[in-house]
């Protein structure tokens, strides 16, 4: 897979890059009260079938950082969460966030409400998604009898995530805190659907990312388990508008939909076989694409941009 179209990342005063992935870019802080923690950076990049674009989307980083932190407010008495300032430097100010630097747990926690995308794979090849059996008859965008925790191991950069069972957790962190992940990935969801619902919004599934603080030499109290990364983002999260849902096709998404369909389209010249990155983005599809992310913002939020 070419991942070659990440930019470096820019130098940041007072922080010193560790890691960029396909979106974010990652830093410590080195410099201040906060020296020791993380910087995460969410840029205007924006990926498709794995390969960073060229183009930007105006205004993404920041959309999206917005919406993470509103959504870490929602769920505050759920779960805790990294955020400890948004006082950032001036060049990534409104699309970074100084956070605690956890230990990550390496899975992929993901609820799903409805059923698509490799959860709908899955269960076309087995009638199960990640060892959870489901009614037979389901289709593209159906809705699940009830919520499922469907976690994927985390790949190296460039492969996909691997959909595994929950055993497969329980023999990677143990049963307590795999069970632990799976109940607050579902407390979370479940929030977040009915938030989200009461909006217009079909909240179909969402992958979280949690962690705890480094464990301190003496300390027997196990630390607790925090929601971390960033939050039901539409780069996390499907989000489909609810008056438009109907199971059996491909929902329409609050996400990079116009930008995967406008490269699969005749119009971009783009043959997917190729191995080539897409071609740079029409001033339309990104407009469209940007007014695509606000709208979710918005609605979702009840906040003007
Ligand atoms: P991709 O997922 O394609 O690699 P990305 O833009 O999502 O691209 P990541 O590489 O995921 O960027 O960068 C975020 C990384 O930061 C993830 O590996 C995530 O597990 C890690 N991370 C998130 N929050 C924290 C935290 N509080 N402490 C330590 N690591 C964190
Ligand atoms: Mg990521």
């Amino acid at each position: 897979m070419t991942l070659a179209n990440i930019p470096p990342a820019p130098e940041l005063p007072g922080a010193r890059h560790l890691h960029s992935g396909k979106v974010r870019d990652l830093y410590e802080v080195t410099d201040g009260e906060h020296a020791g923690k993380l910087l995460m950076v969410a840029s205007d990049r924006l990926s498709i079938f794995d390969f960073v674009l060229e183009t930007t989307i105006p205004d993404k980083g920041e959309i999206l950082t917005r919406m993470s932190l509103w959504w870490f407010d929602q769920l505050a008495d759920l779960v805790p969460n990294h955020v400890i300032s948004t006082d950032v430097p001036e060049a990534v100010r409104g699309r970074a966030v100084i956070c605690e630097r956890l230990d990550m747990f390496p899975v992929e926690c993901v609820a799903r409400g409805y059923l698509t995308g490799s959860g709908l794979l899955d269960y076309r090849a087995s009638g199960e998604v990640c060892g959870v059996a489901l009614p037979a008859g389901l289709e593209d965008g159906s809705r699940l009898p009830a919520p499922i925790f469907t976690p994927a191991t985390k790949a190296e950069l460039g492969d996909h995530d691997e959909n595994v069972s929950f055993d497969a957790i329980v023999e990677t962190v143990g049963s307590g805190t795999a069970e632990t992940l799976r109940d607050l990935t579902l407390a979370v969801y479940g929030r977040a659907e009915e938030i989200a619902r009461e909006r217009g919004i079909i909240l179909a599934d969402t992958k979280l990312e949690f962690g705890v603080l480094p464990a301190v030499a003496g300390d027997v109290t196990p630390p607790p388990i925090v929601l971390a990364d960033e939050v039901l983002t539409p780069d996390s999260s499907r989000y489909w508008p609810a008056d438009d849902w109907q199971p059996g096709r491909t929902q329409p998404s609050y996400d990079k939909q116009i930008v995967r369909n406008w490269a699969l389209s005749l119009e971009s010249g783009w043959d997917r076989s190729s191995g080539e990155a897409p071609p740079p983005l029409p001033a339309e599809v990104i407009e469209r694409t940007r007014s695509r992310y606000l709208e979710a913002y918005e609605r979702l939020t009840g906040e003007r941009f």
